[in-house]
């Protein structure tokens, strides 16, 4: 199977920044190993004008006939099928091995590079297209949207000697794109291959849902098919798709969001009237993090806009800090806060911000000794709760959790809160401190972990006080 890339020279991006955001020298053939054959990469061309690059992957079909389970239904299947010779979630495997960091959007030697539009050429040759719909239409459905100009070759009958056997599925697809960042092409087709083939060569779990979010970053959740990508990418795993669904609609929400009802505008205080509550709640969880006997590495997820980065990053004894939340207008603002444009080279490496969220696996959120989770899980639904504890306890595994919460008990004694109401309209739930730590303690068992509790803020004798927090600990 054969991709060619290629990049035109334009005003802005020369033909050449291509090799530099793909890592790979342009003199150099370079050949690497994967689980299932080899891929080979060469520039057959490479001018002023136009850097093209051609990545050749060559399927070991014996390999595969070892590497598939036997299904009593498809007896011949691991020995006569087309994977080895068409365009599948093999390409979309290997693009990320081999070009992962492009696909990420990295470039160390030219950072600057990474968000510079280019004009971008790339060609999939033998693509499957599997749908009730002709290729051409299905093609542009995809594809147009995110401003290619598409051109398509069909290779027609399957074989000419029985026509009776139907047209083949195989198509030569061509994009061209005169303003677009490498990252954006190679995640669009990424993501799309497998849709369009409607098939993969793996099983799909929740880690895939993951990946659909972050390559699908930028451009899946206003994309007019998002559905139907999302259910095709996820083999219509009906519980996996309504998981990123809801995650896209999350992400699309906060790009509405007016500022002016950002919640990190109408801050948490607004009920809780006691003066510098905010604060002091997180004064007690920093204190909580350097009283563990491990804090060097600290994950603050769901960071907002950064109030606890900031109490954070004056720790020496901290080494390394990482912000991560949903939404891109908090961290703009953490960024401004942490003056991020600013630090020397040696802080930019202790303190870093990323777009990511609680409910889909993400590798940054490993090797953490403390998580923080600081007025985050009530805004979001309870039904996706799981996620978020397989994501902090089953998959980041950190020494410590710690997370904070409204304690309702102690709503009553709010004033300007009305009966059955909650301190803040995006929260999707507050609960009592027996809810909280029933549910704490469950997450606990499920982990291998152990849990504390505390109260943080002023401690009602019979109520507990304003907020409540958890700390987990690894057994
Ligand atoms: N921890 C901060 C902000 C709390 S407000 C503080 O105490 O100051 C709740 C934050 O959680 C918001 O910034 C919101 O964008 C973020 N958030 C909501 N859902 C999230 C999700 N699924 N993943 C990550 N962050 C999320």
């Amino acid at each position: 199977m054969l991709l060619t890339l290629s990049a035109l020279s334009t005003p802005q991006a020369p033909a050449s920044n291509l090799s530099f955001l793909l890592h790979k020298h342009p003199d150099k053939l370079q050949s690497f190993s994967l689980p299932f054959g080899q891929a080979h990469l060469f520039y057959p061309e490479y001018s002023d004008h136009q850097c093209t690059l051609s990545l050749l992957l060559d399927v070991d079909p014996i390999n595969l006939s070892r590497a598939t389970n036997p299904n009593p239904n498809q007896h011949l299947w691991p020995y006569v099928n087309d994977r080895p010779y068409v365009c599948s979630s093999f390409m979309s495997t290997t693009i990320s091995r081999v070009l992962g960091t492009a696909l990420s959007g990295n470039c160390k030697s030219f950072p600057e590079y990474t968000s510079t539009p280019m004009h971008l050429k790339v060609s999939l040759h033998n693509l499957p297209v599997h749908s009730g719909h002709t290729h051409h239409e299905l093609i542009s459905k995809l594809f147009a949207p995110l401003g290619y100009h598409i051109q398509t070759q069909h290779t027609g009958l399957l074989n000419e000697r029985f026509p009776a056997w139907g047209e083949s599925p195989l198509v030569d697809l061509h994009l061209e794109h005169s303003s677009i960042t490498l990252q954006e092409l190679l995640a669009h087709i990424y993501v799309l291959i497998p849709v369009l083939d409607n098939n993969k060569h793996y099983f799909v779990s929740t880690q895939e849902v993951s990946k659909l979010l972050r390559h699908g970053d930028s451009w899946l959740h206003t994309h007019p098919e998002k559905t139907w990508i999302t259910q095709r990418y996820l083999k219509r795993q009906t519980r996996l798709a309504k998981l990123a669904l809801q995650e896209l609609q999350h992400h699309k929400d906060e790009d509405n969001t007016p500022q002016t009802k950002d919640i990190n505008q109408e801050p948490h205080t607004t009920i809780e009237t006691t003066k510098n509550l905010h604060q002091r709640r997180l004064e007690q969880v920093l204190h909580t993090v350097l009283s563990l006997p491990s804090h060097h590495r600290i994950v603050d997820m769901g960071c907002g806009e950064g109030k606890l980065l900031k109490l954070l990053q004056n720790e020496p004894a901290i080494e390394h800090i990482v912000g991560i939340d949903v939404s891109t207008t908090s961290l703009q603002r953490a960024q401004r806060k942490l003056r991020m444009d600013e630090l020397s080279y040696k802080e930019s490496q202790r303190i870093t911000l990323h777009h990511g969220s609680l409910l889909y696996c993400d590798d940054i959120t490993t090797n953490a000794d403390v998580i923080t989770l600081v007025e985050v899980i009530e805004h979001i639904e309870e039904s996706l709760l799981p996620f978020a504890m397989y994501h902090m306890l089953g998959f980041a595994k950190p020494n410590h959790l710690i997370i904070t919460t409204p304690n309702a008990d102690y709503n009553s004694l709010f004033e300007n809160l009305s009966a059955g109401h909650m301190r803040h309209n995006d929260h999707r739930f507050e609960w009592s401190r027996k809810t909280f730590e029933a549910w704490c303690i469950t997450q606990a068992e499920t982990y291998n972990y152990s849990v504390s509790f505390e109260p943080v803020g002023d401690l009602h004798p019979e109520l507990g006080a304003q907020t409540q927090m958890a700390v987990f600990s690894a057994n």
